[in-house]
């Protein structure tokens, strides 16, 4: 596991030298020191990004959000991002936003791959730590820069997050892959009408530091009780209607663009 720690940076603007695992902290040798909290995740979230316009997932919605993969309605997806990816147990993954973890959690059990999460928000890294332990999790501002050192990781996978172009293709071998998930037109059409595609956009949003080598859609319409129909409104954060929701058939739905790295200048 040791390697692992040592891909791991530190935040502090102007140092990002290693971090090394000290009993419950990580210290880098200009002694800045970060708390493995008891779940065993590392918090590295610095104070000049916390006051983010993001700050990530609410208690609330995370706990909706598990409940609703723990229902199944999500279950295809891990499957199929793996038959797109087809990642093997020599690869070394990072997940930029990952959430409470299901998408990474998920592909790292079947394939055994070495894992590793970030995400602003500590009640999702936290959720994440104590159902996956096996993969590492990290709470840090992604937007701004991911705390791994340059050239980290063989997949990075980008699940209905929020996208850095130039730090994912910092952290990615040269030959890596970008694995994007984006949340598809007909995505929960049913609770909140048909929303923009933003293929398109994604494409030219990375067209500088990567090549489009494939692309999917995936859906799943599953029937959901009332219980789990309020669940898939507090995870998108839609305000409650007067009268309580009532059970009916939900779209789930992800537009799939895979990437390969491409050699960009002064790399
Ligand atoms: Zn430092």
């Amino acid at each position: 596991m040791h390697y692992t720690r040592r891909m791991l940076v530190c935040p502090v603007r102007g140092c990002h030298i290693a971090l090394i695992r000290d009993g419950r902290h990580l210290l880098c040798a200009h002694g800045h020191s970060f708390d493995i909290a008891r779940s065993g995740y590392s918090n590295l979230l610095q104070p000049q990004d916390r006051r983010s316009k993001h700050p990530g997932d609410t208690k609330a919605a995370i706990a909706a959000r598990r409940r609703l993969h723990d229902r199944g309605v999500t279950a295809p997806f891990p499957q199929a991002i793996a038959d797109m990816l087809r990642p093997s147990a020599s690869d070394i993954v990072l997940d930029a936003g990952c959430g409470e973890g299901f998408y990474l959690g998920s592909l790292a059990r079947e394939t055994g791959f070495d894992a590793h999460g970030v995400d602003i928000s500590i009640p999702a890294i936290d959720a994440a730590a104590k159902r996956y332990p096996a993969c590492e999790w990290v709470v840090a501002n992604a937007d701004r820069r991911i705390p791994y050192a340059d050239r980290s990781f063989s997949i990075v996978m980008s699940i209905t997050g929020r996208m850095n172009a130039a730090e994912f293709r910092r952290v990615l071998r040269e030959d890596g892959r970008l694995l994007v998930a984006l949340a598809a037109p007909g995505d929960l059409i049913e609770l909140r009408g048909r929303g923009r595609d933003r293929v398109a956009r994604t494409i030219e949003t990375f067209s500088n530091e990567f090549m489009l080598v494939d692309r999917r859609s995936i859906k799943n319409s599953a029937d959901l009780d009332a219980a789990a129909v309020e669940d898939a409104l507090v995870s998108i954060y839609r305000p409650m209607t007067s009268k309580p929701p009532a059970a009916m058939c939900v779209t789930f739905s992800l537009d799939l663009l895979l990437f390969r790295a491409t050699s960009s200048p002064g790399m």
